[in-house]
């Protein structure tokens, strides 16, 4: 047997029992929180310098450009394969309308006759934005973040990748044509918590490059990177550290861990199918989890056995096979469907595939998972590029509490509080009694000093 197996048919356990039942994979974001913390203060003492001398001690290259050319965005679109460009096009699409629907619309509301309070949506007016670029490069990721922002109405977006060695410490040229097909200018070859400090605290320029770089990019030529109000995106545990530091000065999405997939499956379900997914999310990361419910023995075994096969003939079998018989993935069998609906919402998968008769009506029911992906035509690899949903998802049991990423992570709510005189007058008297309960006269005084 590939997987681990967890046989909860004849157990009745607590929901703290249930969770530590579960696997999950094991990210430490303290440790690498203290392994960050030099780098992220050195980048906020010393700027660009600092993040040369981080690329080229975690990224192996000595980036020349930190801010990425036009010329580069504009070659690496003109380099990229058509099919490439073309799917991306599509993927950009489908997400601006995945994410158009997302948009909250202004509320005005008459509490009383003449005081109004109008709920508005105010988009940041600027971002960083992180594209992964360490065992694979995410052109995707840089369109989920984007047009997430984009949808949002957000200024300015600034996106970050780390420097590659194979592209003259340039990020990868995919994410960059992706980032010119969504005209995102503003583009630095920054990997790891340093981008995550570069956009938090900005950097000054450190060199006559950076200067240069700065001017042809309509700056003041002393800065290299001014800093963002909120920070997205996915990426490794350095980055989620790094995110974790910098909450606070600046907002953050969520700290995204390694990725996840569950899969709620029947007797009913293909075994290929279930098998073929489970591989696609473990070739992310030798630590990615993948984790098939299944009150269906023959079918544990049947996915087991393709999974197996498949495993063998993948292109990344090496961290794919640590992944999948690693403590964080395994087959769980359930007694019926009732069980597996609370093992998965327990589990509170990033990913969550339901694939059983009826697969709707289970769908409906659960309360827990990042995106749920409903029958045997909704593969979680649509979901990570054209499905119109967005892929970057809360993992570790956080969708129990949090969403993925969507065009709330880059709006405020924001009331406007609109009274005429005859509303404060109708508000004086009560208000000034709250005030007194509270031994706040001057607050009373506020509202009487209108003498309306
Ligand atoms: P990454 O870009 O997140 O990390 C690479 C950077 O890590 C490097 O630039 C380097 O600066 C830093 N680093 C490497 N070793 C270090 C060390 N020892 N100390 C300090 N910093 C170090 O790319 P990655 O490593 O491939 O990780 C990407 C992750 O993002 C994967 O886990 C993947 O599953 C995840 N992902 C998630 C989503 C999502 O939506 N949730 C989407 C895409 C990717």
């Amino acid at each position: 047997m590939l997987l681990n197996r967890i046989d909860l048919r004849d157990s009745n356990l607590t929901p703290r029992e249930l969770a530590a039942a579960l696997p999950r994979a094991d990210q430490d974001v303290a440790a690498a929180l203290e392994a960050v913390s030099g780098t992220i203060a050195d980048v906020r003492e010393r700027g660009a310098a600092a993040l040369r001398d981080a690329a080229e001690r975690f990224d192996h290259v000595r980036p020349t450009h930190l801010r990425v050319p036009a010329a580069a965005l504009q070659e690496a679109l003109e380099g990229l394969d058509p099919a490439v460009r073309e799917a991306l096009e599509l993927s950009i699409a489908h997400n601006r309308a995945g994410h158009a629907a997302q948009l909250p619309t202004e509320r005005d509301t008459e509490i009383i006759p003449g005081g109004h309070v109008l709920q508005r949506w105010i988009p940041v007016r600027r971002v960083g934005l992180y594209a992964p670029g360490g065992l694979a490069v995410y052109p995707s990721s840089v369109v989920m973040n984007a047009v997430a922002a984009q949808v949002a109405g957000v200024e300015q977006i600034a996106l970050a990748s780390p420097p590659q060695p194979d592209f003259d410490g340039l990020p990868h040229p995919t994410v960059l044509a992706a980032c010119a097909l969504l005209g995102i200018t503003e583009v630095y070859a920054a990997g790891g918590a340093q981008a995550i400090a570069l956009f938090a605290y900005g950097a000054d320029a450190a060199d006559d490059v950076d200067r240069a770089d700065s001017l042809a990019a309509g700056g003041d030529g002393r800065t290299l990177c001014e800093p963002v109000d909120v920070v997205a995106g996915p990426g490794n545990v350095y980055v989620a550290a790094a995110k974790r530091a910098v909450r606070g000065t600046v907002g953050i999405d969520a700290e995204a861990g390694p990725t996840e997939i569950a899969v709620v499956a029947d007797s009913g379900a293909d075994p290929e199918y279930v098998a073929a997914d489970l591989l696609s999310q473990a070739e992310h990361d030798p630590n990615a989890g993948s984790v098939l419910i299944t009150d269906s023995p023959r079918l544990a075994d049947a996915v087991d056995a393709a999974l197996a096969r498949r495993l063998d003939a993948t292109r990344h079998r090496e961290r794919a096979r640590t992944a999948l018989t690693g403590a964080q993935s395994a087959i769980v069998l359930v007694r019926d469907l009732d069980q597996a609906v609370e093992v998965a919402d327990a589990y509170a998968a990033e990913h969550l595939e339901i694939q059983t008769s009826d697969a709707a009506a289970v769908a409906r029911r659960i309360h827990n998972a990042g995106a749920i992906f409903v029958g045997p035509y909704s593969p979680v690899p649509l979901g990570d590029y054209l499905a119109g949903s967005n892929h970057v998802l809360p993992t570790g049991g956080t969708a129990r509490f949090a969403a993925g990423l969507n065009v709330m992570a880059y709006l405020k709510p924001v009331q406007v509080i609109d009274y005429d005189a005859g509303a404060l007058g109708a508000m004086t008297a009560p208000l000034t009694a709250l005030a007194e309960s509270e031994n706040l006269p001057a607050h009373g005084e506020a509202a009487r000093a209108r003498r309306c």
